[in-house]
């Protein structure tokens, strides 16, 4: 047998061949942003496109790449219910940019609201026996840690704004006819009272989800950190980059707000992490989006 022929044998016996042989395919998951790039034999080279683009950083200690195998190893997801019909699933301890994924029920099916990295064994079988996951969203690739296992476990498409395509292509381009559907323009209802919005900002994909019956049916909003839920989740803040602290203009603030007001009514809305829940959220986005915008113009010698 030559060893050409190896190549298409299972997984268990490559790994019994001698180390001249042909290499099984990975895909390398960034441990800073934990996105999950195309299979390949080796880390991809250089650092992670993710990290590397000016909202992220590459740590000091420089990029390392793990595994989804790995990361299981030493780590578990924990499931919290926020609402009757809202399921929070994070990993611990912190993994990656430490994001909570959001798995929303509905009468037409669930739809997991961003990403985590781990899909675990007992991740599956939990989210089996809720009713799996009809669609995912995402709303920016900060987010898209293992999207692609996620939905090819429960054979749900990724919902993803056109304009965040060329991040797809950089991250996943071995995916994108299989996995992926890409959505133009302002909104794009999903099922069971979802939609979601486009807004920028943070990204010019970046995508939000209203859930019209979120909120004991007064409507919720998944808004990931493209609007940012501050501490004590009273105001938000938006921005270019949140750890690189890279403002956004007035113009674009401007074009936030115009997005935000052409939503349907809601009255909680979640951020990316645990502690980002803002109830009797009426008035307080439109409030911070008017205080940011105030201070963009202010040129005071006194604090000058
Ligand atoms: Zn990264
Ligand atoms: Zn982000």
């Amino acid at each position: 047998m030559a060893a050409s022929d190896y190549t298409a044998l299972t997984p268990v016996l490559a790994d019994a061949l001698p180390d001249s042989g042909p290499a099984e395919l990975q895909c390398f998951v960034c441990e800073t942003c934990n996105v999950q790039y195309a299979p390949s034999a080796t880390p991809p080279p250089g650092n992670c496109p993710v990290c590397a683009d000016e909202r992220q950083y590459v740590p000091q200690s420089g990029q390392r790449w793990t595994t989804l195998a790995k990361l299981g190893s030493g780590h578990r997801n924990a499931f919290q219910r926020m609402e009757p019909q809202l399921l929070g699933i994070g990993t611990e301890p912190k993994s990656g940019i430490g994001q909570r994924a959001l798995l929303v029920s509905t009468k037409e099916g669930n739809l997991l609201w961003d990403c985590i990295a781990l899909l675990d064994g007992a991740t599956r079988d939990i989210v089996t026996a809720l009713g799996g996951i009809k669609a995912i969203a995402i709303s920016h690739p900060h987010y898209y840690s293992t999207c692609v296992e996620w939905s090819r476990a429960f054979s749900a498409p990724i919902y993803i704004h056109t304009k965040e395509r060329a991040w797809v292509e950089a991250v996943r381009p071995d995916a994108i006819a299989e996995h992926f559907h890409f959505w133009e323009g302002d909104q794009q209802p999903l099922f069971g009272g979802l939609s979601l919005w486009h807004l920028g900002g943070h990204f010019a994909g970046a995508q939000i989800c209203h859930w019209q019956a979120g909120a004991g049916g007064e409507g919720a909003l998944l808004v990931g950190d493209i609007i940012q839920i501050n501490p004590g989740c009273e105001t938000v803040g938006v921005m270019r980059s949140y750890p690189c602290l890279i403002p956004l203009s007035d113009a674009t603030v401007a074009r936030i707000q115009t997005r935000m007001a052409r939503l349907p009514p809601y009255r909680t809305v979640y951020g990316a992490f645990w502690y980002q829940v803002m109830k009797d959220a009426g008035g307080k986005i439109e409030y911070s989006l008017e205080r940011y915008r105030k201070w963009l113009s202010i040129d005071d010698p006194e604090i000058a």
